[in-house]
């Protein structure tokens, strides 16, 4: 999904933390509530597309201070939240301790590293043989689910001098 050329996206405001958040420009909260794409958004949403990493937000920082010299880890926080809010970024929860982003919005899984904490994309194609259904998890209202792999990636496994192969 690309987003050039646009410079408004409206979506629902559904996040309490936005509209508390007077800092923020907004245009009509109450009506049509659209959250504006920025030029600092937009630098920072081409930024975090251009990798497959999905960096923390200290990563992002680094990467977008090449563009915005004088921009505030504040500001890349606050504003990667906004994406996240708006759709156009996704948040991985489930990523270890450190929270990582992703500029792919699209529905897919994820697999992290239990040595590194990297973390790398899983297709939904590749997850044909997860069986789920919201009825077994009786007494609650289930929305939504993420699946999160965990192994060893590539790097760390040459590390270990192929211990793991044997
Ligand atoms: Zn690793
Ligand atoms: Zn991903």
């Amino acid at each position: 999904m690309s987003c050039k050329g646009l410079r408004v996206i409206k979506f629902p405001v559904h996040s309490k933390n936005f509209i508390n958040n007077p800092g923020e420009r907004l245009v009509n909260v109450t009506t049509q509530s659209p959250f504006r794409m920025t030029s600092q958004r937009q630098v920072i949403l081409r930024e975090l597309k251009k990798v497959n990493i999905h960096p923390t937000a200290d990563d992002i920082y680094v990467m977008v201070r090449k563009i915005i010299p004088h921009v505030s880890l504040g500001t890349v926080y606050r504003n990667l939240e906004i994406l996240s809010d708006m759709g156009v970024v996704q948040k991985l929860e489930c990523a270890g301790n450190q929270r990582r982003y992703d500029g792919n919005p699209e529905r897919h899984h994820h697999i992290r590293c239990i040595e590194c904490g990297s973390v790398a994309d899983v297709s939904p194609d590749m997850v044909t043989a997860f069986d789920f259904s919201p009825e077994r998890i009786p007494s609650w209202h289930v929305v939504d689910h993420r699946v999160v792999f965990l192994g060893v990636c590539t790097a760390c496994q040459a590390k270990e001098g192929g211990d793991l192969k044997a």
